[in-house]
């Protein structure tokens, strides 16, 4: 049989039959290694494996194959640096869900997790959300940093997941996909997750009974069925894309609008920061590149704070 991950508590897996859409309780037969990767879990919510009901394990699947990974997000510890796990495989977008109230989100913590994403070759959109909240102002600031982001090839969309404005358009962005959502804590994940997926609780409670019992799961990702064929990702205490080790001189390659640049600064190895005759910095000078996204790289550059 073939399925998905849909959470993983360690030792036991619930994966998704992909026939039938029934839920069945997994475990890993033999030792998986994943090649070149040093992480601590052979398996994440997203692969897709292939396993067997038998009925001396008495309705529990024995998982014999996982197929090859076409894209996956890191975690790694932050007591142990050695100790890093996947979070989730082959995604086809991330949707970070951002506000400009309470609590606003600052261009920094959206460009970090850009360039992440970046570096894992998944797409994302904005969702701003909360938009209830804005005055006419905020609307206004709102449309200009919309316009900036999907310049920079990041198209974005704005919801109240409160009043459910917008709400269809995060849904129809979803359709058909395996989606990750982020965020800092308090722009309405739980909230947007509760619009978004019909009969919520229900499907939680039903992958719970599925998942160890004796194991407080509530910090793994999970799975969300939406409708069929269309998934949400929810990483519970999660609110980055973590490890990527990018060094400094390769920074601006992860930046779209950079990126088309980098072969006209004078000096090859320019960091785009003080050198001569440097292409990106005059693009900023021109409006050609948004400030708040050259500050970003600036400040990744210095505190070399995209390694967390
Ligand atoms: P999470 O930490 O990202 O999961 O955020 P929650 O979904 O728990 O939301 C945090 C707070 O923001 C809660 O008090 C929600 O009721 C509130 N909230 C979420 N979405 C909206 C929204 O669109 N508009 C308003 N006004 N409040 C919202
Ligand atoms: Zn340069």
């Amino acid at each position: 049989m073939i399925g998905i991950v849909v959470k993983s508590t360690g030792s036991w897996y619930v994966v998704r039959e992909t026939a039938t859409n029934k839920l069945h309780r997994c475990r890993l037969r033999g030792k998986f290694k994943n090649k070149g990767l040093k992480v601590s879990n052979p398996l994440a919510v997203g692969d897709q494996v292939e396993f067997t009901v038998e009925e001396q394990t008495e309705g529990a699947g024995v998982i014999h194959h996982i197929e090859p990974r076409r894209n996956y997000i890191i975690r790694r510890s932050v007591h142990k640096a050695e100790h890093a796990h996947i979070v989730a495989a082959n995604l086809d977008q991330a949707l970070l869900v951002v506000t400009l109230v309470s609590p606003a989100t600052s261009f920094g913590f959206i460009d970090r997790f850009l360039v992440t994403a970046e570096a894992y070759s998944i797409p994302v959109t904005l969702i701003f959300n909360k938009t209830d909240l804005y005055d006419e102002d905020l609307a206004d600031y709102q449309d200009q940093i919309l316009k900036m982001y999907k310049r920079t090839g990041y198209p974005g969309l704005r919801c109240s997941a409160e009043t459910g404005e917008g709400v269809s358009d995060v849904d129809a962005l979803l359709d058909g996909k395996v989606s990750l959502l982020s965020g800092h804590s308090g722009v309405g994940k739980s909230t947007l997750i509760n619009a978004l997926v019909p009969d919520l609780d229900i499907k939680t409670a039903e992958i719970s009974e599925f998942s160890d019992k004796g194991v407080h799961t509530t910090t793994f990702a999970e799975m969300l069925e939406v409708r069929p064929g269309t998934y949400l990702i929810d990483t519970p205490g999660i609110k980055e894309l973590g490890l990527v080790d990018i060094p400094p001189g390769q920074l601006a390659h992860f930046f779209p609008e950079m990126r088309a640049l980098l072969n006209q600064c004078r000096y090859h190895n320019c960091q785009h920061v003080h050198e001569p005759g440097c292409a990106v910095r005059e693009a900023v000078e021109k409006g050609k590149i948004a400030l708040p996204r050259y500050d970003s790289y600036v400040s990744m550059l210095s505190n070399d704070d995209n390694r967390h």
